[in-house]
């Protein structure tokens, strides 16, 4: 039996800040503070789906890699001053981009580091193997 209740009688799982956690794959967790369960997607689809309100708009913008920056024909930045979009609701879109921005950008760095250590080691054993063959 797994005991998830402390003697405070708080729960164990109680999230105090709101926090990412990467799982290899590439799918992220974020914990948010009254948040009961934990909410598992992958990154970029986690972002529009949560805010399915703010993609709505941006499918609508002139570009399609918009930034919603104040780059023209933005429905985004429309929506927002003519009072359709919160403006807060957008300021949450933009934090939570951020931070799957920097967990992927970790992520990223991650995978290059891994990959160039596979390449050593292929090297390596190249190298060992040449010498093999010398002999
Ligand atoms: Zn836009």
């Amino acid at each position: 039996m797994v005991r998830d209740i402390r003697a405070d009688g708080k729960g164990r799982h109680t999230t105090t800040s709101r926090q990412l956690v990467l799982i290899p794959g590439g799918a992220v967790v974020i914990d948010t503070p009254g948040l009961r369960e934990l909410t598992l997607w992958h990154a970029e689809d986690g972002l529009d789906r949560s805010f399915a309100d703010v993609d709505a708009f941006a499918w609508e913008c002139a570009f399609r890699d918009c930034h919603h920056a104040g780059e023209p024909g933005c429905a985004v930045r429309d929506a927002i001053e003519g009072g359709d979009l919160p403006e807060e609701r957008f300021a949450s879109y933009r934090k939570l981009e951020r931070e799957i921005d920097f967990v992927a950008r970790r992520r990223d760095k991650a995978l290059e580091l891994a990959e160039r250590k596979r390449w050593k080691q292929i090297h390596k054993q190249n190298r060992e193997r040449m010498r093999f063959r010398g002999r």
